[in-house]
């Protein structure tokens, strides 16, 4: 047998295509360098546009808007979230009522840490704000309910006026205002941003589907060949992790989500009674056992004055005798993906080193830089989570179209390469070696033996 091969070998290699010399016994074709190197070529696209980002938020950062100026910081009135009667307040000053719900609802970590809060009894009579939301892990559709009631925690006796504000899209969002039958203005808007979350959130169930499939297959609990059930399984793991995330992001998307949104009294200028607890000792004051009670018994003493008739509520609000300067900007590409905003009060010197921490929220994370002293100084730079996401998606979107487009090149090769083949055509260069043909097949049926 060796005998009769040797000569074989000698007569394959002499056989060659005569419009490219390729050996007519080659039976693949070398990709092109685009396939072979997939990854680069993916991580060099992504630089790119990485880069062009980087570029359009250079460009699109606005310039500053004139900075607000307020010579003095008035009282703000509010309603906390819950609704307190003057016998409650004493029930919390005498430490019978302790849950944390008082303090919880008059903390503002947004003020500054010397404003002072004031406190008043006042009919519940005011304006609401509420919302609805819908879409996650980004919000979709929201809804926002603006009124005056009769009662602000009951919302009895609705009343609102119409919008001047046109209905459409409003950049990436669309809005549309309506009278509802309860009698309160109703603004829809939908927001496309909000869309790349759900397709986020399958690409990394991908991810994660693909690394329990290796882990699975490093680890020997399951064989990439053996046909047990568990072997299919693992193989199906990617797929599994997207469908089962796709239901997650269905269901958590149409569950709607009620906030109580925030609310203050009609009595614009009440009669308000300074407590003398600043910002900060309320945040000091949470920390203590007692510190609820201390709270509650201040707002009592200041409020003796007031005619708590029965009917009225707590109201509070903070104040600065300080001014303060306000800057704000909103910028990047997407529209406003960053937020900067910046409070001074007036005479701020910086003394020591700023305070950093880091804010998540509904729709934003911010890192927050306090400067304090004698005077104080809070800066507030957010990543909205919409513009984020839609970033993020056009990022993977290029990542993946790279990847399947160099996929799309390598499949056509292949069929290619598999049709010239059955044709006894040159797999190199596609010249028919019909001619050659006799001889081929023999070569070939010899190189399948
Ligand atoms: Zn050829």
């Amino acid at each position: 047998m060796k005998d009769n091969e040797a000569p074989s070998e000698a007569a394959r290699s002499a056989l060659v295509c005569p419009e490219c010399a390729s050996p007519a016994s080659l039976r693949e074709v070398h990709p092109p360098w685009p396939v072979r190197r997939r990854r680069l070529v993916q991580f060099a696209l992504l630089l790119i546009a990485l880069g062009y980002v980087v570029w359009r938020n250079v460009e699109a950062w606005p310039v500053l808007p004139t900075p607000t100026v307020r010579a003095s910081v008035p009282y703000f009135a509010d309603f906390p979230s819950h609704r307190y009667t003057r016998p409650e307040i004493e029930r919390y000053a005498t430490g019978k009522l302790s849950d944390g719900r008082l303090i919880g609802d008059l903390y503002n970590a947004d003020v500054f840490s010397s404003f002072e809060l004031g406190a008043t009894f006042v009919p519940p009579s005011g304006s609401a704000t509420d919302f609805r939301r819908y879409g996650w892990p980004t919000m979709i559709v929201l809804y926002r309910y603006d009124a005056e009631y009769d009662d602000a925690y009951a919302k009895t006796n609705a009343s609102a006026r119409p919008s001047s504000l046109r209905n459409g899209w409003w950049g990436w969002t669309y809005i549309f205002k309506r009278i509802d039958a309860t009698g309160r203005r109703e603004t829809f808007m939908f927001s496309s941003k909000g869309l790349a979350g759900g397709p986020l959130m399958l690409i990394a169930a991908w991810g994660v589907g693909r690394l329990l499939r290796w882990l699975v297959f490093v680890l020997r609990i399951a064989s990439r060949d053996r046909p047990r059930k568990r072997d299919r399984l693992a193989h199906r793991a990617p797929v599994l992790c997207v469908v089962a995330c796709a239901i997650g992001v269905t269901i958590a998307s149409l569950r709607p989500r009620i906030d109580p949104g925030y609310a203050f009294p009609s009595t614009l200028n009440p009669a308000w009674s300074n407590t003398g607890v600043t910002a900060a000792d309320v945040a000091q004051l949470a920390e203590k056992p007692m510190g609820e009670a201390i709270l509650a018994q201040a707002i009592l003493d200041a409020t003796s004055g007031v005619a708590s008739t029965p009917g009225t509520y707590l109201a509070f609000g903070w104040r600065s005798e300080i001014g303060t300067i306000h800057t704000y900007e909103s910028g990047g590409w997407p529209a406003s993906l960053v937020h900067k905003s910046v409070g001074e009060q007036q005479d701020f010197e910086a003394s020591g080193r700023p305070e950093i921490s880091l804010k998540f929220r509904r729709a934003s994370v911010a890192a927050v830089v306090r400067w304090s002293g004698t005077r104080e100084r809070n800066a507030r730079y957010s990543v909205s989570f919409h513009s984020a996401a839609s970033l993020a998606l056009g990022l993977c979107a290029v990542w993946i179209a790279t990847g399947l487009g160099a996929w799309l090149v390598g499949w056509t090769v292949r069929r290619r390469t598999a049709q010239r083949l059955a044709r006894g055509w040159c797999v190199q260069c596609g010249y028919n070696l019909s001619g050659l043909g006799g001889q081929r097949r023999g070569l070939d049926s010899r190189v399948n033996r």
